[in-house]
């Protein structure tokens, strides 16, 4: 155990088994005569009756009946022998094991299970940092197959999770009154932020900002970008509803993008509609034409110039 320094975690499942508790328990219960056992071995040989040659103690398997308390034939031999008999009775065997496992499968899949849950338990209490990094990674790595795999939990277990977050409110009254008063104090912005982005997403467009990016926008943009009235990010009148901020994409592509975007106040934003940058200018352009009498500012401007030309 102390030697799985390795650092890569990949024979632990080899690290221990129930054989190895097995050994551990044959020393515990060996009586002092058989602990000395590889010391007196120490030097004596034995003939195999198998392979014929001449090998020390530790060569041969325990056996009370045979010769120094070992069998007739080596490890070796046995294990050649083993083999064929498997290869022999192949089908028999395989048939024995499956009827004992039939016969017994509940108690056999309790303890797989059991010996399994305690392997992963004390692996984890021994290896705490690498198990979080290795999940961190196999989380990143499967992003998508578990956001569908969540989907189906929820959708399946929708009355369980519902009782187990009541608990949790009911048992988190205070810190939950601490997030909520954190979420109000929130930034205008931010919050604005985040409900235009699932407002686009929701009307399937492509999302390729994020809400800290929109945020910071926001924040740089206190004017509509045409008609360049104040924004009022967190609307307290009636009146501020007017120039509540919009999202608008300039040309009415699928994607929401840092380059294809602009806020505007609500009432340019559904004069704007439907129209591209261009086409909504084009538009105004054509209105100030029809109804320039000179109340017009850009108006009065060029005619200010005009003026000045004429003048030269
Ligand atoms: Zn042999
Ligand atoms: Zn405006």
């Amino acid at each position: 155990m102390e030697n799985d320094n390795d650092g890569n975690g990949t024979n632990l499942q080899t690290m221990w088994t129930p054989m190895d508790t097995k050994k551990e328990n044959e020393t515990k219960n060996m009586s002092k005569p058989e602990m000395l056992q590889p010391i007196l071995e120490q030097g004596k040989t034995k003939t195999c009756t198998g392979c014929h040659k001449t090998k020390t103690l530790n060569h041969f398997n325990k056996d009370k009946k045979g010769k120094y308390g070992k069998g007739a034939k080596c490890t070796e031999c046995r294990k050649i022998e083993n083999k064929q008999r498997y290869k022999d009775n192949k089908n028999k065997i395989k048939e024995n094991v499956k009827n004992y496992y039939e016969k017994n499968k509940k108690e056999i899949n309790e303890k797989r299970k059991e010996s399994s849950r305690e392997y992963t338990k004390k692996y984890y209490n021994e290896n705490k940092e690498k198990c979080i990094e290795k999940t961190k990674e196999w989380r990143k790595k499967n992003k998508k197959h578990i956001k569908k795999y969540d989907k189906k939990y929820k959708k399946t277990n929708k009355e369980k999770i519902k009782k187990i977050k009541h608990e949790w409110d009911m048992k988190n009254v205070e810190h939950n009154k601490i997030e909520q008063q954190k979420r109000t104090r929130r930034l205008p912005e931010r919050v604005w932020a985040t409900h235009s982005l699932y407002g686009h997403k929701r009307n399937g467009c492509e999302i390729k900002i994020t809400i800290d990016e929109l945020e910071q926008i926001a924040k740089n943009t206190k004017n509509c970008e045409y008609c360049g009235h104040e924004l009022i990010y967190r609307a307290k009148q009636k009146n501020d509803r007017k120039y509540i901020p919009t999202l608008d994409r300039i040309d009415i592509e699928n994607e929401i993008r840092l380059d294809n975007i602009q806020i505007l106040c609500i009432i340019c934003n559904t004069t704007k509609l439907n129209r591209t940058h261009k086409e909504f200018i084009e538009y105004y352009k054509n209105l100030s034409k029809k109804f320039n009498d000179g109340d017009n500012k850009n108006a009065t401007l060029e005619l200010a110039t005009n003026g000045d030309n004429k003048n030269e």
